[in-house]
C-alpha cells in the first residue's frame, strides 16, 4: 500500500510540468498541523491531525488528494482507496476502452434491455437530468461526434458534411432508455457512443470524496485534472481552502472556500484550427461542431457532477442558460469568460 502511494507521488513529480498551464489552479496555503473539527456551528481545532498529499495520473490527467489524517498509514490507505473508486469510475465510463462498461453496453444488441452496474446507472441519471435540463446541450451521445473528430483532427482536417450527418443518426440522449430501479439501459440504435468527458471527472471526484469520508477524513480536496471536490475546511483556516482560479489570461481570483466543487470548461488547452476557424473539442450537439465562441467557464457547485456538467452546457450554450441552472441548482455560481459572477 505504501509503496503504491510512494509510485504514485514519483508519478506527480513526472507529469507535474505537463499540467500546470490548467486553467484552474489550486492553492492551499496550509502548513499546520491541526485540523478543525464541527462543534455545534464552530470549528474546535485538532492538533492531532497533519496534512498529507497524493497524487497519481488518473482519467488521462493529473489528480491530487490533500487530506488530514491522525497518521500516514490512515492517510496512504483512504488515498489509495480513493484513487481506486477512480478507477473504478474510468473503468466504467472511459469511451477510449472497448473493455469499459459503457463500451461494452453500447456494442450490444440495442433495442432490447441491458443489465448495468449501480455506478453506470448513476452517472446515466446524472446526465439524464443534465440532458433535460440544458435542453440537449449536454448529451453523453455525442460520442459519435468527438470520435468522428478525433478521426478527422489526426488527418489534420474537420469533418466532412456527410460524416456529421451519419453521425448525427447516432446522437440523441433521448435514444437512451434507462429504468434506474432495475439497473437496466437500453439504447435504440446500433452501435451509439457514450462520451462522459464532460460529467465523468467531476462524478468520480464525488466518489473519491465519499471514500475518504468513509475512512473518516474530513477535510480533504480531490482534484481531478482541475475538477476539484474540496470537503470541510483545513487546519486553523475555518473559511476554507484558499482556491484561485485564473479566469482568463493574467487575470485571477482567490477565495476561501469548503464543502463544494469547482469545474472549468473551455476550449483554451484543446481545441483545433481550420481555415481560420477555431473548433473547440466541446460539441454543440445541434450542429456536430465544436464550439465556437471560446468562452472560458468557471462554475461552483454542491457537487462535482453538477459543477463539471453545469461548466459545459455554459461552454456551448454560453451565459443566458445561467438563470436557468441557478433555478434548479441552490448556490451554483457561474463565471463566463471575462471573470463576471452571473
Ligand atoms: P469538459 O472539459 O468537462 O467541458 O468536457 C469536455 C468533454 O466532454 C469533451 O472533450 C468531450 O469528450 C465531451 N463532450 C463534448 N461535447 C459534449 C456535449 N455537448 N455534451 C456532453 N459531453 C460533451
Ligand atoms: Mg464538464
Amino acid at each position: 500500500m505504501l509503496a503504491r502511494t510512494m509510485q504514485t507521488q514519483a508519478q506527480h513529480k513526472r507529469v507535474w510540468g505537463f499540467f500546470t498551464s490548467s486553467l484552474l489552479l489550486v492553492v492551499c496555503l496550509v502548513h499546520t498541523s491541526c485540523a478543525p473539527l464541527r462543534t455545534a456551528g464552530t470549528h474546535r481545532t485538532d492538533c492531532t491531525l497533519k496534512r498529507y498529499e497524493y497524487a497519481s495520473v488518473q482519467m488521462g490527467s493529473r489528480c491530487s488528494i490533500v487530506l488530514f489524517a491522525e497518521s500516514e498509514e490512515i492517510a496512504a490507505n483512504a488515498a489509495d482507496h480513493a484513487f481506486d473508486a477512480i478507477s473504478d469510475v474510468n473503468r466504467a465510463l472511459s469511451d477510449y476502452q472497448p473493455s469499459s462498461e459503457s463500451m461494452r453496453s453500447t456494442s450490444r444488441n440495442h433495442n432490447q434491455w441491458i443489465s448495468i452496474t449501480p455506478l453506470f446507472t448513476q452517472v446515466l441519471v446524472r446526465s439524464k437530468e443534465m440532458f433535460k435540463h440544458s435542453n440537449g446541450a449536454f448529451d453523453p451521445t455525442v460520442g459519435a461526434y468527438t470520435h468522428l473528430w478525433r478521426t478527422a483532427i489526426k488527418e489534420n482536417r474537420v469533418p466532412t458534411e456527410d460524416e456529421i450527418r451519419h453521425a448525427s443518426e447516432l446522437v440523441g440522449f433521448r435514444n437512451v432508455h434507462l429504468d434506474a430501479i432495475g439497473n437496466r439501459v437500453m439504447f435504440k440504435h446500433a452501435s451509439m457512443i457514450l462520451d462522459f468527458g464532460a460529467i465523468g471527472k467531476g462524478f468520480a471526484a464525488d466518489r473519491a470524496m465519499r471514500v475518504l469520508q468513509t475512512h473518516g477524513i474530513r477535510s480533504a480536496l480531490v482534484n481531478i485534472g482541475g475538477d476539484i471536490v474540496i470537503g470541510d475546511p483545513p487546519p486553523d483556516f475555518p473559511d476554507g481552502w484558499l482556491i484561485s482560479v485564473q479566469v482568463i489570461d493574467g487575470e485571477q481570483w482567490s477565495s476561501r472556500m469548503h464543502s463544494v466543487a469547482i469545474a472549468t470548461s473551455g476550449d483554451s488547452e484543446r481545441y483545433f484550427i481550420s481555415d481560420g476557424v477555431r473548433y473547440s473539442h466541446i460539441i454543440d450537439p445541434r450542429t456536430g461542431y465544436g464550439v465556437q465562441n471560446q468562452n472560458t467557464v468557471t462554475v461552483i457547485a454542491s457537487n462535482g457532477s453538477t459543477a463539471d456538467a453545469v461548466a459545459s452546457v455554459v461552454a456551448v450554450l454560453g451565459a443566458q442558460i445561467v438563470p436557468k441552472f441557478k433555478a434548479q441548482y441552490t448556490d451554483l455560481k457561474v463565471f463566463v469568460d471575462s471573470g463576471q459572477s452571473q
